[in-house]
């Protein structure tokens, strides 16, 4: 069932059990699956985001994560409100085209895609805004591996009273964070990328008082997260239209896994670990990494080419061939390649790959 392991940024490598949880089937308008799945999970959510559970909600739509990145700008920033995207890469730069797709008052603050986003010149330009409303930021910006400092920029986004989205698909499960501690309101992320469920439906976890002032923001039926949270809140766990049954309850027996090994901050710690041994793995053979160790996640490492002619397609084909599926980079100032750490992937399978990137 696993011709290679997938060091990707998702979808990425799932346990047997967790793939197993697919073998039923589940009506979607049933209370076996809207409140004993559908529900749980909400619950287990809103409890991994924050330690203050009962000021948040979730909601579950269906799609891939960039489908939850544009329910949230699209059924939160009304047309009169000001948003600013921090962007380092290509996913900041994506918030910017679905506010250009909604006709949203926008401003893009293009950063580096080899530096974090600076939470001082995000202060700088809220002072002189007076008119923006919402912040929004990709926490793991996944084009490189930079981990932006969220804690930073939460604070200054607060202290100037914004609302503040942040994509956190990459690290949402991997990476520690607290939205009640940071004054998080809106965070994105979705179900195959660290709580290592299968690609299907993503998720929004939203602060309950904001969200409740959202109905009829929304200018997509399908998209709509106030609608889409209402049916849910009024039905138990019902969803607007067909639900990915298969994927949720798989996604339940991830969230059941997480728990198990001991949540988010073992998790955290096993991909740390991972990066850990690939990157002194790579290094011992020459290989340099794209960002400088404090700025580098354990989600996802960008190494250079090591020389001017490498065939990335090549090397590729031949990991493949040995069990290992990697990602082309996707920056343009520099010839990278990437691999991901996360994913049921651990530090064993990163020694037997470097032992083979060795031998080639
Ligand atoms: C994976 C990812 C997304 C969503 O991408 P989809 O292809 O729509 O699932 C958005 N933002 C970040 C930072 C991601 O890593």
């Amino acid at each position: 069932m696993r011709p290679y392991l997938l060091l990707t940024p998702g979808p990425l490598t799932t346990t047997e059990t967790v793939k197993s949880a697919m073998m039923s089937d589940w009506c979607t308008w049933d209370k076996d699956y809207n409140e004993g799945i559908v529900e749980e999970i909400r619950r287990q959510l809103v409890e991994i985001a924050s330690s203050r559970p009962e000021e948040y909600t979730a909601v579950l739509m269906q799609g891939s994560g960039t489908f939850c990145v544009e329910a949230t700008l699209g059924g939160v920033v009304r047309p009169e409100d000001n948003l600013l995207v921090a962007a380092n890469g290509a996913y900041g730069k994506r918030m910017g085209v679905i506010a250009d797709y909604y006709k949203l008052n926008c401003h893009v603050m293009k950063f580096e895609e080899t530096e974090p986003v600076s939470p001082e010149a995000i202060g700088k330009y809220l002072d002189g805004h007076d008119e923006v409303t919402h912040v929004s930021v990709v926490h793991c910006e996944t084009t490189t591996g930079v981990l932006n400092p969220l804690a930073e920029i939460a604070s200054v986004v607060k202290a100037h009273g914004k609302t503040l989205i942040v994509d956190a698909m990459s690290s949402f499960g991997g990476v520690p964070v607290d939205m009640a501690e940071l004054g998080i309101d809106f965070l994105i992320s979705s179900a195959n990328k660290c709580i290592q469920g299968v690609p299907g439906f993503g998720f929004i976890i939203a602060r309950k008082s904001l969200l409740q002032q959202c109905k009829g923001v929304a200018r997509s039926l399908s998209l709509d997260i106030y609608d889409q949270w209402e049916t849910m809140e009024k039905g138990h766990g019902k969803w607007r239209f067909t639900s990915p049954t298969h994927v949720v309850r798989a996604f339940m027996q991830a969230l059941a896994e997480l728990k198990e090994e001991g949540g988010v901050a073992a998790r955290h710690a096993r991909y740390c670990e991972n990066h850990k041994t690939l990157v002194e793995g790579m290094r011992s053979l020459g290989y340099k990494t794209l960002l400088p160790d404090e700025w580098q996640s354990p989600v996802i490492t960008s190494f250079h080419y090591p020389t001017a002619g490498f065939d990335f397609a090549s090397f590729y084909q031949k990991l493949k061939a040995k069990g290992f599926v990697i990602y082309p980079g996707k920056i343009s100032q520099a010839d990278t390649f990437r691999i991901g750490n996360i994913g049921d992937v651990h530090p064993d399978d990163f020694k037997r790959l470097v032992e083979i990137i060795r031998s080639l």
